[in-house]
């Protein structure tokens, strides 16, 4: 995908207005979790701050406000941190014309979903926020998959560019996909076929074997007539499900679990049989996707599958391994080895759009 960088402009003594994903988690004490989201952002400000611009504007949102400060949502703890980090001054501020008052040379809004126009795609919040800036930055891969105002508004405003994260995540996505070294093995998993359908009618055409646990494989197998009991399921996609298996939209083999830990009368993880079967697909992959926990992993008695799925991946060196999805990052945070997945996304969401459509209503302004 071909998208316009910051190589492509001059940015020297321009006032840059940025949109990062720094959407990270809180702990109780408002410190901040894992700041992968933030430290992803650091290359392309560097570069900015090198290219001598005037200013540069971050423009970030945090959790779910629904257009209502939150202090507990506030993302000045994220400017504390930014700051550390590029061990120079980050200038937070509270609104729009706050901003433009201010002289540092870097400055953070604060949360964007304060100010429910955000997510509405609003013409006249993009103006307020564009305000007195000379270009636009995405940087937010992560937030790329929705029509926002910053995403979608502001780059029909200001000339517009991507970051260099958003342009590495983009690229190693899609090539992952477009020509991967095969075999290509998809593990998917997690709670709901329904926002994860449409990725695996176009995975069924791309990839070698799909391996389906967590929720998702629930409602394959009661699809086939299998009896789970009291499980999560999705009567409505069982349709969907058996032209799936049947090989209607590509030839991707599926696979699914053979045994299961319940959990009284519900499935909650994927058993030491099924761990064996999918193991060997894995073992043997040339590229390995994976999205989803494949079971309940919140509660240890059901991490196991996810544990031993995990591991299986990180052990096949040679395999290019991308991982992403918010629960399924949280399933491996801490985990050993984790140097040896070839890629995170940073963008869950974002990353499983990205595959299942080729672009993003975010990407599509930054086209060269
Ligand atoms: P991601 O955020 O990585 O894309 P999802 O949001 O699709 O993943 O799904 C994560 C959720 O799926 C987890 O909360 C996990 O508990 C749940 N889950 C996994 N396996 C099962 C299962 N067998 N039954 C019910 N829920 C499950
Ligand atoms: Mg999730």
């Amino acid at each position: 995908m071909n998208l316009r960088t910051l190589k492509d402009c001059n940015v020297s003594q321009k006032i840059v207005l940025m949109r990062v994903d720094y959407n990270v988690s809180l702990g109780k004490t408002l410190r901040i979790v894992d700041d992968a989201r933030i430290i992803h952002t650091i290359p392309t400000i560097n570069y900015l701050l090198d290219h001598g611009v005037k200013q540069i504007r971050l423009l970030a949102h945090l959790g779910k406000p629904e257009g209502v400060y939150k202090k507990e949502l506030s993302l000045l703890p994220v400017a504390e941190h930014l700051s550390e980090l590029l061990g120079q001054e980050v200038a937070f501020v509270k609104t729009p014309q706050e901003m433009y008052a201010e002289d540092d040379k870097i400055v953070l809004l604060e949360n964007l979903r304060f100010d429910s126009r955000e997510e509405s795609a609003d013409y006249e919040y993009a103006k307020e926020l564009a305000q007195g800036s000379d270009i636009f930055v995405n940087e937010g891969f992560g937030v790329s998959h929705r029509a926002t105002t910053t995403t979608t508004i502001i780059p029909e405003l200001l000339p517009s560019y991507a970051g260099f994260g958003l342009v590495e995540e983009v690229n190693t996505i899609l090539d992952s996909i477009k020509s991967p070294k095969r075999p290509l093995v998809v593990v998917v998993g997690g709670a709901k076929v329904k926002d994860k359908i449409g990725l695996l009618q176009v995975l069924s055409k791309k990839a070698d074997t799909i391996l389906v646990g967590g929720g998702m494989a629930n409602t394959f197998l009661a699809a086939t007539g299998i009896d789970i009991a009291d499980s999560l399921v999705e009567q409505d996609k069982y349709e969907l499900a058996r032209e799936l298996l049947a090989g209607k939209y590509g030839s991707a083999k599926f696979i699914l679990p053979i045994d299961f830990i319940k959990d009284g009368t519900m499935i909650k993880d994927i058993g030491a049989e099924t761990i064996r079967l999918f193991s060997k697909f894995i073992k043997e992959a040339g590229t390995i996707i994976w999205n989803g926990p494949l079971g309940v992993f919140e509660d240890e008695r059901f991490s196991v599958g996810t544990d031993a799925i995990y591991k299986e991946l990180t052990d096949n060196e040679p395999a290019f391994v991308i991982v992403g999805g918010g629960d399924t990052l949280t399933a491996i945070k801490g985990h050993e080895a984790l140097s040896r997945i070839d890629f995170i996304s940073t963008g869950g969401g974002a990353m499983l759009e990205l595959i299942e459509k080729g672009t993003l209503p975010g990407l599509q302004p930054l086209l060269q």
